[in-house]
This record gives C-alpha cells, structure tokens and sequence, in this order.
C-alpha cells in the first residue's frame, strides 16, 4: 500500500475540534494520504516518511465541499424563463413543468451525460460528494429512470416523485400522491437512498407531503423535505416531528419554527442560489445559529431557481448577506452538509475520514468568501 505525504499547507481545515477552533485549523501542516483516507494529520515538522510526497507551498487545504441538496436528473433550459423573472416576473413553483416535458423528452443517455456534465463541473469548484435528486420525470418510467441515471454517480440519491403536481394530474392531486406513494415508489425505490417531498403551496401540503415521507420510509428510505421555501408554511414543524436529519430551504420561518428545529436537532439546509436566481429575501441563518440550529449550505443547482453548482459561490453569499461568518460558512458547506446527508467519513479531514480534500490558490480558506466569484480551487483529491 502506498502512502502519499502532502506539505507545505499554509492552513489545513480539518474540521476536528480537537485542533483550533469550529474548523480544527492547522497552520504549516501535512497530511498522508493511503488507501484513499486520510492516515495522518499534524505540524510539518512531525510528518512521517511516506513513499511519495509533494510540497503544496503553503497553499491552504480544505475538505472536499458536500452538496448535500441538487437537482441534476434534467434536461433543457430556463434561460428565458430567469431572463423574465429578472425583468420583473415572480417566481412560482409551476415553472417545474417546463423542466419535466424536456425531461420525459431525453434519453437515459442524455441524462446521464448531462449529470456527469454538472457533477465535473462541481468538482472543478472543490465538491467531492453529491446528493441527487429526481423530480422532473413524475411518471413511474421516468422518475424509476432517473433514479437509475442518478445512481450510476451517488450512494446519495433521492426520490422526489413529490416535487410538484404534473399536468395530467392537475384535476386530481389526490391521484397523484397515491401514484407517487404507490407503483412509483415501488419502481423508484431500489435507486434511491432517500424519499423527498415540496411541502409548498403550490406543490403539496403538510397531510400529502407526510404520507410521501411515511411510504418512502416504510420501503426502507430516509425522509428529507423541502420546506418554507417560498412562504411560510408547516414543513418544517413536519420535519421536526418526523424526526429528520434535515429541512432544506427554510427561509420563511416563525419563532416556533426556529425553536422547534433548535429542539429537534433537525439540519437546516440553506439553499441561498434560490434566493439569488429568484431575487428574494435570503434566509436568517444568523437567527438560526444564534437559537443554537445547525446550518448546512447546499446549492440547490436546478434550471429553474438555483442554476448554479458552485459551493464558494453559496458560501460566500451566506457571508455577506446572511449573516454567517467565514468559518461558519466553510463548516456549513463540508461538515455542515456531510451531517446532513448523515455521513462520517466525508466532511472533514480527520484520520480515517475519506482523503476529499480541495487545494486553494490562497493562503487562507477566507479568500473563498474575501474573493467571491474568483476560481480558487485548483486542485481536487477524491
Ligand atoms: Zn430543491
């Protein structure tokens, strides 16, 4: 087995609190690499020999970032669509169904060229472990196929059957969750790691959405939700009594909604890409970590209203416009999302933990928020 040594890390982020701060920084470190995990971790000056080694000259280091929420089963494009919106149109859940017609309309093989399109694009801007979901197929064939697409890429894939009502069903809603908790569950289930639902108005409403949530958990799934999205609403109070390892969006919330995900231990994921590509009002994530919640960042990356795959790009907004510091962004996009995803071994750089890591063209992971917009990663280990 060979071992692989890296110094000269400036700044190495481990995310273990047992070095300095939240984000166990370690400053002139190195790191070993074998088997693919990381095998040691500590100042320069104590690094052990390795069969090869490599000097990354005082570049900071940082785990590999965790999308922990993206939407990357689709086809087609809504240019025209945000174009319109950017002129002064709102945003409404019913643009799903441009998405699902070009879905239908492709190939698997087109599918899965254009997943792999987006997650190499992801990982050129340092993301090494992706969840994805389904949602624009909503027939039993095409969410089942989707699904299939989205598993030849991630153990994380998520059966969102429940993203919005499709045309044919528009006179019968009632029908369509008895389909999506029934013959489309049962084809879409052995893809999927986890079961979904839109709990919005406009889409599905607490009842719908719970019965989504309890089938997919009774065919072995776990339940994740997107909730408080566009207004206020019950999602993420579903969330909490149902015991869920994250709430994704929650932008809309009350008091009884902050206090409820304080006491559940339910992950808020915060998508801020929707809020930029629909030009809304971000979420409070200071609110949120200051009643003791804990936040992950994910990019939410759709054609509708979050087309964007970059981790520094949502971290950075999480900086300046809602209210969390550096440090606190950077958790949220690698541990933050790992935890959400329920996973131990990416996420962080501790012994044992998978060797994810993203070299910076910086000395600092603060340049990720200090120089938003620039490409600082330049190198990726996965
Ligand atoms: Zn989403």
């Amino acid at each position: 087995m060979t071992s692989h040594l890296l110094t000269g890390i400036g700044e190495l982020v481990t995310n273990d609190p047992s070095y300095d701060g939240s984000l166990g920084v370690l400053g002139n470190a190195a790191l070993v690499i074998e088997a693919g995990e990381v095998a040691w971790v500590g100042p320069q000056a104590e690094a052990p020999d390795a069969d090869t080694r490599e000097d990354l000259g005082g570049r900071a280091v940082i785990p590999g970032f965790v999308d922990s929420h993206a939407h990357l089963v689709f086809a087609g494009d809504r240019s025209a669509e945000f174009a319109a919106r950017m002129a002064g149109e709102s945003y409404s859940a019913g643009g799903i169904r441009t998405t699902v017609a070009a879905t239908r309309a492709a190939t698997d093989e087109q599918l899965a060229a254009h997943v792999a399109r987006h997650l190499a694009e992801m990982r050129r801007q340092g993301t090494t472990t992706v969840e994805i979901k389904s949602g624009y197929g909503l027939s039993v064939r095409d969410e089942a196929r989707g699904l299939a697409v989205a598993s030849q890429f991630t153990t994380e894939t998520t059966f969102l059957g429940a993203h919005v009502v499709p045309p044919e069903y528009a006179d019968d809603p009632a029908g369509y969750v008895d389909l999506v908790t029934g013959p489309m569950l049962e084809a879409a289930a052995p893809y999927a790691t986890w079961v979904d639902a839109f709990c919005e108005r406009g889409a599905f409403d607490a009842d719908q959405s719970r019965a989504v949530l309890r089938a997919g958990m009774a065919k072995g799934l776990k339940p994740r939700l997107h909730a408080n999205q566009l207004g206020p609403g019950p999602g993420v109070q579903l969330a909490c009594e149902l015991g869920l390892v994250a709430v994704d969006h929650c932008t809309h919330l009350d008091d009884a909604d902050v206090a409820a995900l304080a006491g559940s231990g339910t992950i808020a994921t915060l998508l801020p890409g929707a809020e930029f590509s629909t030009r809304s009002p971000y979420p409070d994530a200071r609110r949120l970590l200051d009643a003791g919640v804990t936040v992950a960042l994910a990019t939410d990356c759709n054609p509708g209203s979050s087309y964007t795959s970059s981790m520094p790009f949502c971290l950075a907004v999480a900086v300046r416009d809602m209210g969390m510091t550096p440090a606190e962004a950077l958790w949220a996009c690698t541990a933050g999302g790992a935890a959400a995803l329920g996973r131990e071994d990416v996420g962080h750089l501790g012994v044992g933990a998978r060797a994810h890591l993203a070299v910076l063209d910086a000395p600092s992971y603060v340049h990720l928020a200090y120089r938003p917009g620039v490409p600082l990663v330049l190198d990726v280990r996965a």
